[in-house]
């Protein structure tokens, strides 16, 4: 039979025989300013779902910085003052703060009003002087948040923004939410991050397409396929969110030590891990991250670091570089253009 792919409209596409002999539960939700579609399959499937819909939603509530009433809100606005921000934002805090050490700063939630310079928090992009970017980046960096307990204050003029890692960390839950459900199978698709549960009802993997980063409008292009079980693939790419100005493109991931967007020789990086508790925040974290390092050094961290994972990178001199450790778990999209390389 031949196999009918799902779109969605950000980065990752999942896909389904179009007959598995188990009907799926599904729902589809707008949350984090994307949109995300959750299924399961079985009898607790839809109480599943509207739990998981209702914690992602608990989520962007907490974490969202356009929120005013949100705890990164009462955060960012506290100036200066210590803020009881609750224990499960200071453990997220601990976490990213974790991923920048590990990733020498090229992870950083501390962006923030760099990333309002150019305009990306309200659409209203504009390009900032340097003068301005090296002033902001001043008060950038994970020194500046301090977390105590549950209180986090931050020093003045630092603001935090968790887009590089909260849809990650929902996805980590609701995984928990299928698994404390006592589901076997099922996925979760929040914008580019997925996290999967089992496998198919056919006992197949789960289906994935990377988008083709020089083909975004097109729903149906991929730069490759993954194809996983009980496993979480995370795209991060300059083309998910940019502007033009005077024929220069930019886009949204910055590069901490410029305050410009990275301009890594990448379009996009897939971090894939097996679904372990926190490997969703992982995955989102690292995928950001190794983007703004580029090829060599993110393929140095990955040997490096300690941390199980793998990496499909989409160059932008026409590769896709895939870790051995996809073997079997990644295959080119035919008719893409690009040359396939597999590297350790
Ligand atoms: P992602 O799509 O997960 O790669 O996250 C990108 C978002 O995270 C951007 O829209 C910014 O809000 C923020 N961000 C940009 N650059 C960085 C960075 N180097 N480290 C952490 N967050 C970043
Ligand atoms: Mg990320």
């Amino acid at each position: 039979m031949k196999k009918k792919l799902l779109c969605f409209p950000l980065l990752l596409i999942l896909a389904l025989l179009s007959a598995c002999g188990d009907e799926p539960e599904r729902v589809q939700i707008i949350a984090m300013d994307t949109v995300m579609t959750f299924q399961t399959y079985g009898k607790a499937a839809e109480d599943a779902l509207v739990d998981a819909s209702a914690e992602v939603r608990r989520l962007d509530a907490l974490l969202s910085r356009t929120d005013p009433e949100s705890a990164v809100s009462r955060v960012n606005s506290a100036g200066g003052a210590p803020v009881e921000a609750g224990a499960e934002l200071s453990e997220l805090l601990e976490t990213a703060a974790e991923y920048s050490r590990m990733s020498g700063g090229a992870f950083d939630i501390t962006l923030a009003p760099v990333s309002s310079a150019w305009g990306f928090t309200t659409d209203s992009y504009r390009v900032p002087s340097q003068a301005e970017l090296d002033a902001l980046l001043a008060h950038v960096g994970m020194e500046h948040v301090h977390v105590s307990g549950d209180t986090v204050t931050l020093d003045g003029g630092t603001q935090i923004d968790l887009g590089a890692i909260a849809k990650g960390y929902a996805a980590d839950r609701v995984l928990d939410l299928y698994r404390e459900a006592g589901l076997e199978r099922g996925w979760a698709a929040l914008g580019g991050n997925v996290a999967a549960l089992g496998c198919r009802p056919d006992g197949e993997p789960w289906e994935i397409g990377i988008q083709d980063p020089n083909r975004p409008d097109d729903g149906n292009a991929y730069a490759g396929l993954l194809y996983l079980e009980d496993a979480c693939a995370v795209t991060s790419g300059s083309y998910q969110r940019y502007f033009e100005q005077d024929g220069r493109r930019y886009h949204h991931i910055l590069d901490p030590a410029t305050g410009a967007p990275a301009d890594s020789g990448l379009l996009s990086v897939t971090v894939v891990a097996d679904a372990e508790a926190g490997s969703g925040a992982m995955c989102d974290a690292l995928s950001t991250a190794l983007f703004v390092m580029g090829e060599e050094k993110a393929l140095d961290f990955r040997r490096e670091s300690g941390l199980d994972f793998e990496l499909v990178l989409v160059t932008e001199d026409g590769r896709v570089v895939a870790t051995a450790g996809l073997e079997g778990r990644f295959a080119p999209a035919e008719g893409s253009g690009y040359a396939y390389e597999t590297v350790s």
